[in-house]
């Protein structure tokens, strides 16, 4: 689905975004069952992967991480994470939060991101709490949150169920931390996205947490 001009949505498990500028830009690459999937529907956009110039992997879930070692295998595409999830990512650590299990094969993250940063157009936001170095990313250019799993909207907008939060209260602050940044649309790694006035939810949603 194109959600607004050059932001595609693509629904499997978890959500993969995908951003067409002069440079195409991937967020999460869904669980590994899912990749044929997502490769079909990046084919109904003439995108390959090989196309990609960076794949953002927002936390190291297998939901997230899953398809990247598969996207990456044809693409020289750049592999940006936060530089504590990036660890993960590459399994030079064994994550030790919720769900665990981490099956993925490790993938080598080429840019460390850091808080504040923008890389290939989005904003670093250090959203800890799902994971140790879970991250969010605006676009501010098209006034985008790309929230990950910072955000969870699958039964109304709230915060992910905690028995998949490695530190409930750290996530319920990165929560709050979203609610001070401006942006119309927001995509979640699960549920639906917000078109429209969409910080303001996550301002009321902070505001009950
Ligand atoms: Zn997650």
């Amino acid at each position: 689905m194109e959600l607004l001009k050059g932001v595609h949505v693509i629904e499997s498990y978890a959500t993969t975004t995908l951003l067409v500028d002069d440079r195409l830009v991937l967020g999460d690459t869904g669980v590994e069952d899912d990749t044929r999937m997502i490769l079909d529907a990046l084919a109904k956009l003439r995108v390959k992967p090989r196309d990609l110039a960076t794949i953002f992997i927002t936390h190291t879930h297998p939901d997230h991480v899953g398809g990247l070692a598969t996207f990456k295998r044809d693409s020289p595409a750049k592999v940006a994470a936060h530089r504590i999830e990036a660890e993960y990512v590459s399994r030079a650590r064994t994550y030790d939060g919720p769900p665990r299990v981490q099956r993925h094969p490790g993938t080598v993250v080429d840019v460390l991101l850091e808080d504040g940063q923008v890389y290939d157009g989005l904003r670093v936001i250090f959203t800890p709490g799902h994971t140790r170095g879970s991250m969010s990313l605006l676009d501010e250019t098209r006034s985008l949150l790309i929230a990950g799993d910072a955000l969870n909207n699958e039964h109304g907008l709230g915060p992910m169920d905690d028995q998949f939060n490695v530190d409930p209260q750290q996530h319920r602050a990165s929560i709050k931390r979203l609610a001070t940044l401006q942006f119309d649309t927001a995509i979640f790694g699960h549920g639906a996205p917000m078109k429209g006035g969409a910080s303001a939810r996550v301002t009321e949603l902070a505001k009950r947490l």
